[in-house]
């Protein structure tokens, strides 16, 4: 079927950079809205896709003609319009949003006319550092094909590597897998006979995945209490009614154990789409999930780009966690996006969460989202104790960070063959290195930011930037030896003073560092849950959905660290966080226990924390927030000004502020510019604005007015966050 005829003028979307659509001639055989086509575009043909008739207003004899329409299923109005709707919303260019749309490569070659190069039976000769990449990148994907580009591309090493590993059987060609079918899921294979409780709420939600339209869903249950097996019988609902299923998940390391999870319910593996997964199966997922072939995805944010043909539920497993919020490019958050998806499609969402964000709990209480809880751990396991440590009387000696009583429930954990994890949000072995002589705190050259010694690595590395550097002897301000003092904990520090406690103890740690790949992070995990350490020292990532059986105690080693400075979002964080890593004790059979360290017992953030009044708290937060008139219920955007002159990225924030009276005329408020908190970064310097209006009221179209109406010098970016994360 062809909406616009040869002749015709069609409007095309393409991924480039270019914040409007092109008009091109319609070939022989016309094209209809959503194709996907190849245009030419200066000396380059480029993709894209058929968005609606052509605007016309150009010279006729100067529109080109569209080159080809791609064998593809077309891009559906629904996606288009969430497209649309998304790029409106998060004031980002249409094609950023194609670009997040069409993440696939080779989008139209034809089927069989690709090799992959995958893992032989042969051994190489020699092992050069070349090919030892290839093989690495190869066992990192579990034994995927890859292009003969792509997979050089990835090893970094020339074709000549590739032709020499193929010649001695180490790698093979086979044809790309690009119609290998995925397994069908059945939705009444496995499932667990659920308690009472989780049978209620069951119920409740495939109800909702029944009624074919549109709903979001708060699950709102403890750690253990079965918020998975719930949500996946709303899955098998989705899937008995022939409708596709996404599920989100905050962390990639967190999809290997849930992969598992539903082969056991399901009686095959789903499809996976993350930045981790090769192009060639990227390309295959895309495929199946435009035919409607690939039923469920597990996935990353990303994934709620990819063109499902009728999808029935969309689930946001940790619906709280900040990483759904993308802080690169299109600036836009996970949980609103799929809201939205699921509003045009007639989808059901739920998010799942111990701790929900303070949105999802305000929209609840509103009745914009229903609510169902699962109040109990699953079977026998019991919610852990939860105890404060008043480190003002019972803290330990002066350089030490863990308090007596908790180093002798460690001691306790560690006779009876238990766990016990120990939680600092901080990276490396000190947060300060300086210098006695003369004062000087060792920063980065190129961020406002310190360097943080990191001893297993023996550098300094800036958390800004990355940047690192051997740790010096000497100050490299006064000169002065041997002066240099690391003040402050980070996990490091922490496991070599549990390390000296308990020299017979085996210590973990466990941080997400960029030097990591997910795969051996996975791996440690594993390790970890199956009894592989005694004391666990972990960041944040420890708070994230893994599970292990054997640990009875957690610690927090310093309660205070998130509710010191002025982020409206620190006493949220803060409580999320804690919880969600006291959540980690005691899953099984045994009972758990959370110490947690402060130096401010009598804080209310502390005192929710110990009671688990968590309504009480959500109450009390969303009235701080309504008098600061913040999200939820006023709206908000960030405006980040950088540039390499500070001068003139002030210079812009001023001008912006003096030319904003459409927005003050529809009673925005506007504040700044002021220096960032990290005023530079990789020598660029960052200042913020912040825009704050009423509920009611949208934004993004004056926003946008007011950005373009003011002129900003070639170095100096401006960009909008719309609802940032940190105010
Ligand atoms: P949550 O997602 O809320 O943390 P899970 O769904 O992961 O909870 O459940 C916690 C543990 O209890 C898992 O190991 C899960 O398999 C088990 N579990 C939960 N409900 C049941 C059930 N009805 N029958 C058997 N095991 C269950
Ligand atoms: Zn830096």
């Amino acid at each position: 079927m062809s909406d616009l005829p040869a002749g015709a003028l069609a409007a095309v979307l393409t991924a480039e950079p270019l914040d409007r659509l092109l008009d091109y001639r319609v070939p022989e055989g016309g094209v209809a809205m959503g194709d996907f086509v190849v245009v030419p575009l200066g000396p380059r043909r480029v993709a894209g896709v058929v968005w609606g008739p052509g605007q016309g207003g150009f010279d006729p004899s100067k529109i080109r003609t569209i080159a080809a329409v791609l064998d593809v299923p077309p891009m559906r109005a629904e996606l288009r319009e969430f497209l649309t709707r998304a790029a409106d919303y998060t004031l980002t260019p249409l094609s950023a949003m194609l670009r997040l749309a069409t993440r696939v490569p080779d989008l139209g070659a034809p089927p069989g006319s690709r090799v992959l190069l995958q893992r032989g039976g042969g051994t190489p000769d020699r092992l050069t550092p070349a090919r030892a990449r290839v093989l690495d990148v190869l066992d990192e994907h579990g034994g995927a094909g890859f292009p003969p580009g792509e997979l050089a591309a990835l090893a970094g090493v020339s074709s000549s590597v590739l032709k020499g590993l193929e010649s001695q059987g180490v790698l093979v060609r086979i044809a790309a897998p690009r119609d290998m079918p995925y397994p069908r899921l059945d939705p009444r294979h496995g499932g667990h006979a659920l308690s009472d409780g989780q049978a209620q709420v069951a119920a409740e939600l495939r109800a909702r995945v029944d009624a074919l339209a549109y709903s979001t869903t708060l699950l709102k249950g403890v750690t253990g209490s079965g918020k998975t097996e719930v949500y996946l019988e709303a899955v098998a609902q989705a899937l008995a009614r022939g409708r596709q299923a996404l599920v989100l998940l905050p962390e990639i390391a967190l999809t290997g154990a849930f992969l598992d999870r539903v082969e056991a319910r399901f009686g095959a593996r789903p499809a996976e789409w993350h930045s981790g997964v090769t192009g060639a199966e990227r390309r295959r997922l895309w495929h199946a999930v435009a035919k409607g072939e690939a039923q469920l995805v597990v996935g990353a944010r990303s994934a709620l780009f990819l063109p499902f043909r009728d999808l029935g539920l969309i689930v946001v497993d940790e619906e709280h966690d900040s990483s759904y919020k993308q802080e690169e490019g299109a600036l836009y958050h996970a949980r609103d996006m799929a809201v939205l998806r699921a509003s045009l499609s007639g989808a059901a969402v739920v998010l799942a969460s111990a701790t929900p964000s303070l949105e999802t709990w305000v929209n609840a209480r509103a009745g914009k989202y229903g609510r169902l809880d699962l109040a109990e751990r699953f079977g026998t396991a019991l919610l852990p104790e939860m105890r404060a440590i008043d480190m003002r009387a019972d803290g330990p000696a002066q350089g030490a960070w863990l308090s007596p009583p908790l180093v002798e429930e460690i001691r306790t954990r560690i006779a009876a063959g238990e766990q016990s994890l120990l939680f600092l949000n901080r990276r490396g072995y000190a947060p300060l290195t300086l210098c006695r002589a003369c004062g000087h705190q060792l920063g980065c050259h190129q961020c406002d930011a310190r360097l943080v010694e990191h001893r297993f690595l023996k550098r300094l590395v800036c958390h800004q930037c990355g940047e690192s550097e051997p740790i010096p002897t000497a100050c490299p301000k006064c000169a002065v030896e041997g002066r240099l003092a690391a003040l402050g904990p980070g996990v490091e520090r922490v496991a070599e003073e549990a390390a000296a406690l308990f020299p017979d103890a085996r210590i973990a740690v466990l941080s997400s560092d960029q030097t990591e790949s997910a795969r051996s992070l996975k791996a440690r995990i594993e390790q970890i849950a199956s009894g592989g350490a005694d004391i666990v020292v972990g960041t944040q990532i420890v708070a994230k959905g893994h599970n292990f059986p054997l640990l009875t105690l957690v610690g927090v080693v310093d309660a205070d660290l998130g509710l010191m400075g002025g982020d409206l979002r620190g006493a949220e964080r803060t409580f999320q966080l804690i919880r969600q890593v006291a959540g980690r004790a005691g899953r099984a059979e045994k009972p758990g226990l959370a110490l947690v360290q402060t130096y401010q017992p009598q804080h209310a953030v502390i005192g929710a924390i110990l009671q688990g009044d968590e309504d009480a708290f959500w109450q009390a937060e969303a009235a701080a927030r309504e008098d600061a008139g913040a999200p939820p219920f006023g709206r908000m955007a960030g405006i980040i000004l950088t540039g390499p002159d500070e001068a003139r990225v002030f210079e812009v924030g001023r001008r912006l502020a003096q030319s904003a009276g459409a927005l003050r005329k529809l009673g925005a408020e506007v504040y700044g510019p002021v220096a960032a908190p990290i005023a530079r970064i990789r020598g660029r310097f960052r200042a913020r604005m912040l825009v704050k209006g009423p509920k009611g009221v949208l934004l993004q179209p004056a926003l946008s007015a007011w950005r373009a109406g003011v002129e900003v010098p070639a170095n100096v970016r401006v960009v909008i966050d719309i609802d940032p994360q940190s105010f």
